[in-house]
């Protein structure tokens, strides 16, 4: 029978993983298909209770914090990041798992050492959180900016890291490395200067996790043209996804397939 897998979120239909998942399934001749589930927060438990049917389930905004109430167990990686954005079974257990602090890691490793480097991550919500939690144990220190200071301050106490201010406050850092966890970027909204222009070095890496579908946001833009390594939103959701492939399968996860996908 085909296995049923999907994403949760709300909206959904801009997401990138339906086509990432169905062309590894493809694949690698695996009977299964991957859908879009357009869920309400207000749905949520009525869909966790109904659809047992389901093998595994990348979760989305606005559901990645409330999840974790509807599955029977969680990794301590997704506890201590407080987001689950990956549902899989094993052993008759339905369990939450967060990919993407793995993803965020391995697309920045990929084009720099983060060991003592000085980090500026940008955005308290719960991308931010895993960025943070993935990066802590490696880098000299991290350095949070947001618009709310409150959230801001809240989150840096939780991680014992530190909150520098909000994006005017940027500027008196020396960051070697900038992570942009806003949801500015996204695809149809206004995209402020989030980094001055005369701010960038060339020894600089920016790495901006918003992706779009076509093109690139403005920061990376902005950072290439100063000459700064960067690393592109698309990287992570490919490795945050290869990763749940290999959960939800036990397979190895086809790279060059999901990256042509995406
Ligand atoms: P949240 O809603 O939890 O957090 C949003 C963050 O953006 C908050 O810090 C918020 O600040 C800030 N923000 C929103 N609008 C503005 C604005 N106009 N000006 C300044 N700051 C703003 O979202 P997530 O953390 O879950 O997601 C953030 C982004 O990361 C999304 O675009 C998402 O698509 C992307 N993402 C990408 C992944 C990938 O694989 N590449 C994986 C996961 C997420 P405040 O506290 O002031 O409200």
């Amino acid at each position: 029978m085909t296995k049923i897998f999907g994403i949760i979120a709300h909206p959904v239909e801009h997401s990138l993983s339906p086509a990432m998942h169905n062309a590894a399934f493809k694949a690698l001749n695996i009977d299964a298909v991957f859908e879009k589930f357009d869920v309400l927060p207000e749905e949520l438990a009525a869909f966790m209770s109904e659809r047992t049917d389901i093998e595994g389930l990348a979760i989305s905004l606005p559901h990645k914090e409330e999840v974790g109430q509807y599955l029977d167990e969680i990794t301590d990686e997704a506890a201590q990041i407080g987001a689950v954005n990956t549902m899989y079974k094993k052993n008759g257990r339905i369990v939450g798992a967060n990919t993407d602090a793995p993803g965020f890691l391995k697309a920045l490793q990929e084009v720099t050492s983060i060991v003592d480097k000085r980090v500026v991550v940008m955005g308290a919500g719960g991308a931010a959180r895993a960025v943070i939690a993935a990066l802590k144990p490696h880098v000299n220190s991290i350095t949070i900016i947001n618009r709310t200071p409150t959230h801001g301050v809240d989150l840096a106490k939780e991680f014992g890291v530190r909150y520098g201010g909000n994006f005017a406050d940027l500027t008196t850092e020396t960051p070697d490395i900038i992570v942009n966890a806003t949801s500015i970027g996204l695809e149809g909204k206004d995209e402020p200067n989030l980094v001055p222009q005369d701010f960038f070095e060339p020894d600089m890496t920016i790495f901006d996790i918003v992706y779009r579908a076509q093109g690139q946001t403005k920061l990376l833009a902005d950072a290439e043209a100063a000459g700064c390594t960067t690393v592109d939103g698309k990287k992570m959701l490919l490795y945050q996804g290869m990763i749940q492939f290999e959960l939800w399968t036990g397979q190895e996860a086809p790279q060059k397939i999901m990256k042509e996908a995406l």
